[in-house]
């Protein structure tokens, strides 16, 4: 993404009330420079920001310290800190520990991003975090992108409402999608797709997407009760994560019809 299109865009998204913004997707701080420059914008336009990194600079404490001082001078507000045992087959673990330290050291806000299939295998990655006294939070993995081909273990989830607050994704092409975690995953229907920068405003993209009338109710009513609406019996709604379950509503042309043409029934489902 060009440095000052990407300038512009944060600029528009301060008009827009936007109010934060996470650099993520691959590894930002490959692009040091650029995403510096890019949170100090947001810092004059007071937007909160985060940068999600696997920690492959932290490979000494005086490199982690470095970067970290930089992102901190820039006005970051907070790192986010992946691990997992997929990033570990190319990160030394000890990188994890040496970027923690600098953030608490540097006074910068930080937390560790553990993915995970919640199998056992990923106790011992768990254990090194606790060992080493970090801060971290569990986080499904998605099985999008080259997660895809990660085998799948079934599950019974409890029978959540799985809303979904949505937040908005700008890729490097500036294509601009309504969810950060579906990309171009909805193939079938381009389900989530806003729109591109260079022919729609942010302005016009993020009204596509307030007044869309499913995207509210994803928000509001749930992938649960929409599935449930749309015929899918509760025995197998419980088996799937939330985004496989949002894959399957809608990446499929006739439930969004249905959806469509019972919207509404759903929104009366809404208020009752
Ligand atoms: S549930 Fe759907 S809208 Fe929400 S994060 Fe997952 S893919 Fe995106």
């Amino acid at each position: 993404m060009d440095f000052v299109r990407a300038k512009e865009i944060i600029e528009e998204m301060a008009d827009a009330h936007v109010t934060g913004i996470s650099f993520t997707a691959g590894e930002p701080l490959m692009f040091k420079e650029d995403v510096c420059g890019l949170i100090q914008v947001c810092r004059q336009n007071r937007i909160y920001t985060r940068v999600v990194t696997n920690g492959f600079w932290a490979n000494t404490s005086d490199l982690a310290d470095k970067m970290v001082s930089a992102l901190r001078k820039s006005g970051l507000s907070q790192l986010r800190i992946s691990t997992s045992r997929w990033h570990q087959e190319n990160i030394d673990s000890v990188n994890i520990v040496r970027a923690a330290a600098a953030c608490v050291k540097q006074g910068l806000d930080y937390f560790v991003s553990f993915v995970t299939d919640f199998s056992e295998t990923d106790d011992a990655v768990e254990q090194f975090l606790k060992d080493n006294k970090l801060l971290y939070y569990p986080e499904p993995v998605i099985y999008f992108g080259r997660a895809q081909s990660f085998d799948r273990k079934q599950i019974f989830t409890d029978y959540y409402p799985n809303m979904c607050s949505m937040n908005a994704y700008v890729s490097p092409n500036l294509d601009m999608y309504a969810c950060c975690d579906a990309g171009n995953r909805f193939s079938e229907t381009g389900f989530l797709y806003l729109g591109n920068l260079e022919k729609e405003s942010v302005d016009e993209l993020f009204k596509k997407k307030e007044q869309h009338q499913i995207y509210h109710l994803i928000r509001t009513l749930g992938l649960t009760r929409m599935a449930s609406y749309l015929g899918y019996n509760a025995s197998e709604i419980v088996r799937y994560r939330k985004c496989e379950l949002c894959e399957i509503l809608f990446n499929s042309k006739k439930n969004l019809k249905k959806l469509e043409q019972g919207i509404d029934d759903l929104t009366i489902r809404l208020r009752n």
